[in-house]
């Protein structure tokens, strides 16, 4: 039963079909190592034991159904998408008791394909974070370190998958949220385009950057989870009527020779850790070894996306955390007097000291007067970024580039430092202003023994490129194995 805590999905899917194993054996085997491990974890808000053993029974009750590519298979989800009946927080106090209605199109389809959902992922407040620190319940902890950050703000999914509590877990990526864990805690994770996954029932931080998609322990691990995810849904107004290709098949196309790697200089200059930088050198020269070629590119406003991205995702996100006023649903305060202080007391005491700070900055750069100075020039800005992205991808096939500047770093290191902890995202979140596709992959461990992660990106609606290539990658980059808990 051991060597099943850290197979990869493909593999268990195998076992279960040929019924080796049971959906309720694997679903009690991931409920227990998350008994074991989750005081030291802190991966998980909500878990869902009866859930889940209710979910498992059925399907066996059924038999393996080859046409149901997750049958069996163990899952967690990241507590900002809606689970019918299952309490979704958002990591806020807002929605401590919010049990949705219905379920988000993403957990639809994974109950379509046969998954079995554990349960809810630990994750920063709103998905605002780059550390899971800001989850108003408890932090999560990288299972390679216990006393550093796991990254966020999907580090619940990340620490799921890296801690063999489940096989593949949905986490969303509106500034680096999937590939940022997914790097720190030495998984696979891959923010599609946007579009390309449905957002119905994901509760929105910045409408025009979020984007649900998987974190897993292999490429074709996500692969897998994509393929089920992906595809136009009318409830969407930007969901992409573009048909889903076939990702399972086009795996078998990945090969390196004469692909050319494009390594945009603003990406490695200043800022990047020594060890970061050294992981990424070894990848490339792993990768010319076996036949790609590489070619500088430059994406010369790259200086310029932390504050672009910034102004746009506060600007969205205090449009949309608008609905949280404490009359229709969410948190309500005790002992009002007037409507005024119903407002300001549900909303000061239901949200977390980051997301009132980034719903004042996004008022504030909406307002009159401000609006053409910060929204309108970052809008602009915007622009020029996806512009300069498209003009890269020009010159090679994908771009290769480090996911975090530095490998996990201390529990509370940056917390009370705002501005260095934005600092953080500066290589994931000029992706999400350009709206394309990127996948985080482990390239190495460092002498201390924790994962670096590195991203390929490429064209909008290219997942099957990198996914085929990732793959390529991952028969060629060490194993960094699996964390000792
Ligand atoms: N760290 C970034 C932020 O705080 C990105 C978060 C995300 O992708 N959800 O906004």
């Amino acid at each position: 039963m051991n060597d099943l805590l850290y197979a990869t999905l493909s593999n268990v899917s195998l076992l279960l079909q040929k019924k080796e194993v049971s959906a309720t054996e694997l679903t009690k085997l991931c409920l227990e190592r998350m008994q074991a491990t989750e005081a030291k974890l802190g991966a998980m808000l909500t878990i869902d034991d009866e859930g889940a053993l209710a979910q498992a029974k059925v399907l066996d009750e059924q038999g393996p159904d080859p046409n149901k590519p997750l049958w069996g298979v163990p899952v967690t989800v990241k507590d900002v998408i809606l689970t019918k009946g299952l309490t979704t927080t958002a990591g806020s106090r807002m929605l401590e008791h919010f049990v949705p209605p219905y379920d988000a199109f993403v957990v639809e389809r994974l109950r379509q394909a046969g998954a079995v959902i554990l349960g809810k992922a630990n994750m920063d407040e709103f998905a605002m974070g780059s550390t899971t620190e800001n989850s108003a319940y408890h932090a999560a902890h990288n299972p390679w370190d216990l006393n550093k950050v796991p990254g966020g703000s999907s580090g619940g999914s990340a620490v799921s998958v890296a801690s063999g509590q489940c096989y593949a877990s949905l986490g969303t990526d509106t500034g680096g949220s999937i590939r940022q864990p997914a790097a720190l805690c030495g998984c696979v994770g891959m923010k599609p385009t946007y579009g390309r996954v449905s957002r119905y029932g994901v509760i929105a931080y910045g409408s025009s950057l979020d984007q649900v998609g998987p974190l897993a322990r292999s490429v074709a691990d996500c692969a897998r989870v994509l393929a089920v995810i992906a595809g136009h849904d009318h409830r969407d107004a930007t969901s992409s009527p573009l048909d889903v290709p076939d990702y399972q098949k086009a795996l078998a196309s990945g090969q390196l020779k004469g692909v050319r790697f494009g390594l945009p200089k603003e990406f490695y200059g200043e800022g990047l850790a020594s060890d970061v930088a050294s992981a990424c050198e070894s990848t490339l020269k792993l990768l010319l070894e076996a036949g790609a070629r590489r070619v500088d590119v430059s994406l010369a406003h790259t200086h310029a996306a932390i504050a672009t991205y910034y102004i746009i995702a506060m600007a969205e996100a205090s449009s949309n955390l608008a609905r949280y006023d404490g009359v229709r649903y969410g948190y309500r305060a005790q002992a009002i007097t007037d409507l005024e202080s119903l407002y300001v007391k549900s909303r000061s005491e239901g949200f977390g000291q980051e997301v009132r700070r980034r719903i004042m900055l996004g008022a504030f750069v909406l307002s009159s007067g401000y609006y053409d100075a910060y929204y309108k020039k970052a809008a602009q800005v915007r622009r020029i970024i996806r512009d300069e992205y498209l003009a890269a991808l020009e010159h090679c096939d994908v771009l290769l580039c480090p996911v975090s500047p530095v490998t996990a770093w201390p529990l509370g290191e940056h917390a009370n430092d705002p501005l260095k902890m934005y600092l953080m995202d500066a290589y994931t979140l000029s992706l999400n202003l350009a709206g394309l596709p990127g996948l985080s992959l482990p390239c190495a461990k460092t002498a201390s023994g924790m994962p670096v992660g590195m991203q390929i990106i490429g064209k909008a609606f290219s997942e099957a490129q990198l996914l085929a290539l990732g793959q390529a990658m991952e028969t060629i980059l060490p194993h960094i194995g699996h964390p000792s808990l």
